[in-house]
């Protein structure tokens, strides 16, 4: 009796807890299966260390390189990559001893295994077999390379790597211009190394609106990072200093490359074939919008399930999947309601469509933009790189999309983001009243800007 459970959930990362945690609000007996530790990429080598880490180089290239504009004499200003590798640590460690704290309080049986789907309601972990009618697999993600570049953790390595190293490479290529990619491109710079950054396609973070693409190229530039586009990298040979990266036209010499080309689902040998649960060409599950696989009693979240690869996607998921398991009549899941957060400088944040994505979709828009140079919060922060701009439905107004770059944008995007969920208009946007002086006046004067309202332009 002691492995029978309401809900078996494989995979402890933010989506999979999330869940468990969920399911036992709603008073389902919950067990996690987890085969490393709770918390998974975003807390182990994913969001939380990368924010450490940058947070140390933003401060670090605002005294060495800035600080005399701020009208602060900071003289011989240096870094210990230890210590900035062990407060990365050390807030690595107390976030993690809160998820296993969050584990105890909710009664979630925490099996440390490798698991695997074993018949209908059933996941093998090690010696047991945990038994439940509803199983949410949520076992993530890891980094891809390119066909005939391998990871050796040295000289060609992944994010996984990257995050966890305790010294800093003197100069870098990185191929991926995607927020993995861009993220460690401003880390590195700020500290000092010098940096190529690669994409393929026509422009740095090609998933996000095109004009935030040309103000991230515009700023990397002028922050000193190389940046190239349709740039195909062919191979990589590692010497005895660093390693040569071959592009169609040229060669590129670097003590270290980074490869941030995306990410594969780890939906193989766990099972899934043999109970017959789809997955789409590249191993993402197929789900519906609550979360259900095309088998019966088995529910996938977070990144083995696709759409943005993102902890806030997964934990949503993960609660969505839950209150669906328990009978509650929950809202689909709604990938253009998830916010995108790219903690570059400048940062980037969008939620909904694209204006190229709105008119591709049909509908005729109208957009609303405002530059950061006009709002005094943003000159406050020495930083008037950016703009928001909103694209609305023009016979409607309601809005479509949000897109902001600029220092604050991934906290700035939570606003447009509501407004989206209550099927807000741009307008609506426009009438809220903003602190002053705060860098959210930007997407007020965006959301007036739509109706050609702006004021402080
Ligand atoms: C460098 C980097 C930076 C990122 N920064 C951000 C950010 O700033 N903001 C953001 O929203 N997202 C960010 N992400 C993405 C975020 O980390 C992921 O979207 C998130 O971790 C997905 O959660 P998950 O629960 O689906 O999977 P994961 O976090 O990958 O968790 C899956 C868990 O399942 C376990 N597991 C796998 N197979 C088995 C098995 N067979 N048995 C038992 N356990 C198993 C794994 O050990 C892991 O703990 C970043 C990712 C990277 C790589």
């Amino acid at each position: 009796m002691a492995d029978e459970f309401d809900v078996v959930v494989l995979g402890g990362g933010f989506g999979g807890y999330t869940a468990a945690i969920r399911a036992s609000q709603l008073g389902l007996r919950a067990a996690l299966v987890e085969s490393s530790k709770l918390g998974g990429t975003c807390l182990h080598l994913g969001c939380i260390p990368t924010k450490a880490l940058l947070e140390s180089s933003a401060l670090y290239h605002r005294l060495h390189d800035r600080g005399a504009e701020f009208g602060i004499r900071a003289e011989g200003v240096t870094f210990d990559f230890e210590r900035i590798a062990r407060r990365r640590d050390g807030i690595v460690d107390q976030l993690w001893r809160g998820v296993q704290g969050l584990m105890r309080k909710n009664r979630i049986e925490v099996v440390q295994a490798c698991g695997q789907l074993a018949g209908p309601g059933a996941i093998r972990a090690g010696e047991r077999t945990l038994r439940a009618p509803a199983v949410i697999i949520a076992t993530g993600s890891e980094p891809r390379s390119l066909p005939g570049i391998e990871f050796d953790g040295q000289r060609i390595v992944s994010s996984d790597h990257a995050v966890l190293a305790n010294r800093l490479p003197a100069s870098v290529v990185i191929v991926g211009a995607g927020a993995v990619g861009v993220e460690f491109a401003t880390f590195y710079r700020q500290m000092g190394s010098r940096v190529t950054l690669l994409e393929a396609l026509d422009r740095l973070v090609p998933l996000e609106d095109e004009e935030v693409s040309q103000l991230l190229l515009q700023s990397f530039r002028r922050a000193g990072i190389e940046c190239r586009v349709e740039a195909r990298v062919k191979g990589a040979r590692v010497g005895d200093n660093g390693v040569t990266v071959e592009l169609e036209d040229a060669q590129l010499e670097a003590e270290q490359l980074l490869v941030a080309v995306g990410r594969a689902p780890r939906s193989s040998g766990i099972g899934l074939e043999e109970a017959g649960v789809a997955t789409d060409r590249q191993g993402f599950v197929q789900v519906d919008g609550w979360m259900r696989t095309t088998v019966p009693g088995i529910w996938a979240v977070g990144d083995v399930a696709g759409g943005f690869l993102l902890a806030h996607a997964a934990a949503h998921e993960g609660i969505t999947a839950a209150e669906d398991i328990a009978g509650h009549r929950v809202q689909p899941v709604e990938q253009n309601l998830v916010t995108r957060c790219t903690f570059s400088s400048p940062e980037i944040g969008s939620v909904g469509l694209t204006e190229t994505q709105a008119r591709a979709r049909g509908h005729r828009v109208k957009v609303g933009r405002f530059p950061l140079q006009a709002i005094g919060k943003a000159l406050i922060h020495g930083e008037p790189a950016g703009f928001a701009k909103l694209v609305a439905d023009e016979e409607t107004g309601q809005l479509l999309g949000a897109h902001v770059v600029g220092v604050q944008a991934t906290e700035l995007i939570a606003e447009p983001a509501l407004a989206r969920l209550f099927q807000g208009d741009a307008w609506e946007v426009g009438r809220n009243i903003h602190p002053h002086p705060t860098m959210s006046e930007v997407i007020g004067e965006a959301a007036l800007a739509v109706d050609g309202a702006a004021i402080n332009v």
